[in-house]
């Protein structure tokens, strides 16, 4: 009897977490890296936007300016995880990959400055004031691409992080699956709600079963536009410990202009929990779900200090917390800080979801119970 868990490598008072944004893209208007403004400042209810997805305001700012606003939103992961099908600020959506190959093959990495890695060449190009190294204000960027494979007879999105990979090139969600494993990247299924009509819950358990390399589900996009808990708890409740699956985060941050309700920046992320700020640390966190994830809507989401585990019992510490609910099998089971071994010892697996005030919430990674 006991539990099985994600956290067991995790020294809590050694290990640092680190807030992770791995679902972004480059900016479609002017973006302000020293505010914590969500959005362009523009009264945005009814501003048209144009067919390149962008609204027509204002200049794009430079990736470098995104990056360095999450910086100083206090993130220190980050990826810029551009559509597969955007390429230097024009959108080829719809366009066949054969058609332009060597455009469309791309990715967004280096950002800006094509010709040199921005975290191994700093400063070789002056940007307009826009110059940001990641690597010297302590963030680990990691390259990435949101692409997009052909499951159940449309194409669906899928993000690819440590990989070059630019474009899924029409072929299944096994194919690229299979591609970003070749190249040892990590797979995240994001917003998989959007696609609720075409994808059954069964449809996505064939595909954790079947790749190793798909790591996590995005159960929070932006404000919650496409809430996967629902799904998520199924899938944990299928597959069991056998198949973990690790809840992620992301923003999917365009910035863009948005009415105030849709508002992205700083709404939804994942907290890694690492011993050092290294490639090896954040990648070996994403497999092994040392991480937990925040949905912050219009406050702030709980930080969780540690979380003990005993084979009896498993207590989290969570000072900011208003309310902790234990959540097995998608219900609500028990609220309070800790909950016991006989309270679930018939459950597949137990999992926190911690609130603060208004729809703050924080999600823990779930544990088995053996
Ligand atoms: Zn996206």
């Amino acid at each position: 009897m006991g539990f099985v868990h994600p956290y067991e490598a995790v020294e809590w008072a050694e290990h640092s977490r680190h807030l992770a944004q791995l679902h972004t893209h480059e900016p479609r208007n002017t973006i302000r890296a020293d505010t914590n403004d969500h959005e362009p400042a523009i009264d945005v209810e009814r501003v048209p936007i144009d067919d390149l997805g962008k609204n027509n305001l204002s200049p794009a700012s430079r990736p470098e300016v995104l990056a360095r606003k999450y910086r100083n939103a206090g993130y220190t992961v980050f990826a810029l995880t551009e559509h597969e099908y955007y390429v230097d600020r024009t959108k080829h959506k719809d366009v066949p990959y054969e058609e332009m190959p060597d455009v469309l093959a791309e990715t967004s990495w280096p950002w800006g400055d094509r010709d040199g890695d921005p975290t191994e060449q700093p400063g070789t190009e002056p940007l307009d004031g826009t110059e940001f190294d990641p690597a010297q204000r302590d963030m680990l960027a990691l390259q990435g691409t949101e692409l997009r494979g052909r499951f159940q007879g449309t194409l669906q999105d899928l993000i690819g992080l440590d990989t070059d990979i630019g474009h899924g090139r029409q072929e299944s969600m096994g194919t690229l699956l299979e591609r970003i494993a070749a190249q040892d990247g990590i797979a995240l299924l994001p917003h998989p709600s959007k696609y609720r009509d075409t994808v059954s819950v069964g449809d996505y358990r064939s595909l954790f079963e079947s790749f190793d390399v798909l790591r996590g589900l995005e159960i929070f996009n932006a404000h919650d536009r496409y809430p996967g808990r629902t799904l998520w708890d199924r899938l944990l409740t299928e597959l069991g410990a056998d198949r973990p699956i690790w809840a992620v985060a992301g923003d999917d941050y365009h910035g863009r202009a948005r009415p105030s309700d849709g508002k992205r920046f700083d709404r939804s992320r994942l907290v890694l929990l690492l011993p050092a700020l290294t490639r090896e640390a954040v990648s070996d966190a994403l497999r092994h779900g040392r991480s937990y994830v925040q949905y912050n809507g219009d406050a702030h989401a709980p930080f969780v200090e540690s979380i003990q585990v005993t084979e009896r019992a498993i207590t989290v510490d969570a000072p900011a917390a208003t309310r902790i609910e234990w959540i097995a099998a998608g219900e609500t089971i028990k609220t309070g800080d800790n909950v016991e071994y006989e309270h679930v010892a018939d459950e597949p697996y137990v999992r926190a979801a911690i609130h603060g005030d208004g729809d703050a919430l924080t999600c823990t990674q779930p544990f088995y119970v053996e």
